[in-house]
């Protein structure tokens, strides 16, 4: 554990994906809608492929390398490369944002747990990833009013962990309340070091138990979003 801790605290930035929507879900649905589109009948055979490089490319954005709306195409050209496939990346890359956008659903309990924290905290979204998909599920999925800011990483050109993109969240809600806000994510290189680098507490959300990092002092951990209320309020 890190700094003292600030219960309760007042302010609460969440990642969506892999922390409150299940992405492995709707990227599985959109990517097999996109290959039965190119004639893949077994998407499987090939998502290992396309797996190996969309994650490389996330990487790259999280070290400001490349961008979201750059790597939605480039991930497609280079699979369609990877994978020796007679199709056109560009329609590839449509579909399947498409997809995204309309396939997933919240983890179970995830909705009552915003429920639970906003009446009492104020409750943000702060996502790495493209304005077109993650405003289609904000919509979709009816959550926009339990956050009074979402930002996000393709639509303000700076991604987490750069701190940058934290400032454009408190430019919304105020400065003031940085000092007792925590942000709760999946990810140690995204959310866990964003929050660091803006002077943040941190909750890491690690439902499977990994290893942290020595190097990146967390303030908190939770296995379930189910016990945020309780750690949090
Ligand atoms: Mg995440």
């Amino acid at each position: 554990m890190g700094s003292l801790r600030r219960v309760p605290y007042s302010t609460v930035l969440f990642d969506l994906d892999h922390t409150l929507f299940d992405t492995d879900a709707s990227e599985a649905a959109a990517f097999a809608a996109t290959m039965a589109s190119v004639g893949i009948e077994d998407p499987t055979s090939v998502f290992p492929a396309y797996d190996r490089i969309n994650q490389a490319l996330w990487r790259a954005v999280e070290r400001g390398e490349t961008t979201p709306n750059e790597l939605r195409l480039t991930r497609f050209e280079q699979f369609v490369a990877a994978a020796k496939l007679d199709a056109d990346p560009t329609e590839m890359a449509d579909r399947f944002v498409e997809g995204l956008g309309s396939f997933g659903e919240l983890y179970e309990g995830a909705l009552g747990v915003l429920e639970a924290l906003s009446g009492h905290t104020s409750l943000s979204l702060i996502t790495n990833g493209l304005g077109q998909v993650q405003r289609e599920r904000v919509r979709r999925l009816d959550i926009a009013d339990v956050f009074d800011s979402i930002v996000i990483s393709a639509e303000v050109g700076v991604s987490k962990p750069d701190p940058a993109i934290f400032d454009i969240v408190f430019d919304h809600i105020g400065e003031a309340r940085r000092s007792d806000a925590v942000i709760v994510g999946d990810s140690l290189d995204s959310d866990m070091a964003g929050g660091v680098n803006a002077g943040i507490d941190t909750c890491w959300y690690n439902p499977n138990g990994k290893a942290g990092r020595a190097e990146l002092p967390l303030d908190l951990e939770v296995q379930s979003l189910a016990t945020l209320p309780d750690v949090l309020l």
